[in-house]
């Protein structure tokens, strides 16, 4: 039976990933990790037959422990524990836990040599060279899960990478898309979190909002797909049925389309290299009507400029991004700063860092950047509190 394990098993892509799950009975699932939500942890461990649950916090052992007491079901906690699991035998691997906390477990799941699913992005966007190196190393196989990503990956099979002029990555502007800049600077974390189609967790539909999801997922696509800045592009459109378009040297565009629901890069990623069927909804195109697509304003989505800037940088300016990104995320949801003075953190954090270029050698040095940014840019997040207060 093939073996497949979840990280980040009770977040939005851990759910689907357990949704598609349960409608095999061919896999045995060795791993579930979650997080706090130790109910739902419990639930999921013993729906699924697992083998193992883990919580990333230690303080949730206790009542995990129980919750599954007299399933047979082993019980873990801690960073420790979680970055174990991913040496626990699997041939599929979902990377689903958010942030950096998702990095070195994920590394764990590739030295096994199999398959992962990478919908942490922040791998990508912190440590690619590093991560594609591991897989090289252990011939494992990453997978893209981003829908996006999945998109262009879909639309490369049986294509040469040099024959790619461009690389599209659509963005459906999420929920403060049609607002004036002017009622942007004063949107709550409740207004960012609200998502006019993907349904997901609240820190990366707060990131469609300000397009930071879109910044890290041009990186992303820089990283994975070996492109250069230039040849990735981001329109605006608003339907979210587009994923993403691939423009080739002879003038022909691939676009992957479909419904926006993410058990379909998933599913892909479970299946692949075949396809299966999956329960996703059907496109009819004639019922959508139309498709609109548009340029970003980058004076309102700086966080594309940004995304740029990493691009042209190198060096450890993608971890840099990241942990900044995560910190002005923080200050945001705690009602500390204003919408758009997550760029400002960013931008600020950036420019102080010493030494972008520098390359990270490995992974406890990636984890050491990413100390070193998430305090600088805590002192530029409360500056900008101290000088809106
Ligand atoms: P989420 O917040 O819904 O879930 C995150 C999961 O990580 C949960 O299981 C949580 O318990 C776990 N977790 C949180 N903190 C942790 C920690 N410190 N250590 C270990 N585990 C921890 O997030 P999500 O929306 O499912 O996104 C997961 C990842 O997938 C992110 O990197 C996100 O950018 C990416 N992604 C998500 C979507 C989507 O539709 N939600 C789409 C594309 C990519
Ligand atoms: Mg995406």
């Amino acid at each position: 039976m093939r073996r497949v394990s979840v990280f980040g098993a009770t977040g939005s892509v851990g759910v689907s990933t357990l949704d598609l799950l349960a409608r095999r009975d061919d896999l045995q699932v060795a791993v579930l990790t979650g997080g706090r939500n130790v109910d739902l942890l419990a639930k999921q461990a013993v729906a699924h037959r697992a083998e193992r649950a883990v919580t990333a916090f230690d303080d949730c052992y206790q009542p995990l422990k129980d919750a599954l007491a007299g399933t047979g079901i082993a019980v873990a906690a801690g960073p420790g524990a979680v970055l174990e699991a991913g040496h626990v035998p699997a041939d599929w691997t979902m990377s689903a836990i958010v942030g950096a906390a998702g990095l070195a477990p994920g590394f764990a799941a590739l030295s096994q040599g199999r398959i992962v699913a990478l919908a942490n992005k922040e791998s990508l966007v912190t440590a690619g060279p590093l991560l594609l190196a591991e897989a090289r190393a252990h011939g494992a196989t990453i997978l893209p899960v981003d829908s996006e990503h999945s998109a262009v990956f879909q639309a490369l099979t049986g294509e040469e990478i040099a024959a790619v002029e461009t690389v599209t990555l659509t963005a459906s502007g999420g929920g403060l898309r049609d607002w004036p800049m002017e009622r942007l600077r004063h949107a709550t974390p409740a207004e960012a979190g609200t998502h006019p189609n993907w349904d997901m967790g609240q820190r990366i539909t707060i990131d469609s909002a300000s397009m930071f999801n879109k910044a890290m997922e041009v990186i992303e696509a820089h990283e994975f797909f070996g492109l250069a800045p230039d040849q990735i592009a981001v329109l605006i459109h608003p339907q979210s049925l587009v994923h993403a378009l691939v423009a080739f040297r002879d003038g022909a565009v691939m676009g992957h389309l479909g419904a926006p629901d993410m058990r379909h890069p998933i599913g892909y990623a479970l299946n692949w290299p075949s396809r299966a069927a999956l329960p996703v909804a059907r496109l009819n195109l004639a019922r959508v009507g139309r498709l609109d697509f548009a340029e970003p304003d980058l004076a309102r989505y700086p966080a594309l400029s940004l995304a740029r800037q990493v691009m042209q940088t190198g060096g450890c300016a993608g971890a840099v991004f990241n942990a900044a990104k995560e910190i002005a995320l923080d200050h945001f949801i705690a009602r500390q700063i204003g919408f758009l003075d997550m760029a400002a953190v960013v931008d600020s954090t950036l420019a102080r860092f010493a030494d972008l270029g520098r390359a990270p050698q490995s992974l406890a040095d990636v984890l050491a950047i990413d100390t070193e940014a998430r305090a600088l840019a805590q002192q530029a997040a409360r500056a900008r509190h101290a000088g809106a207060a």
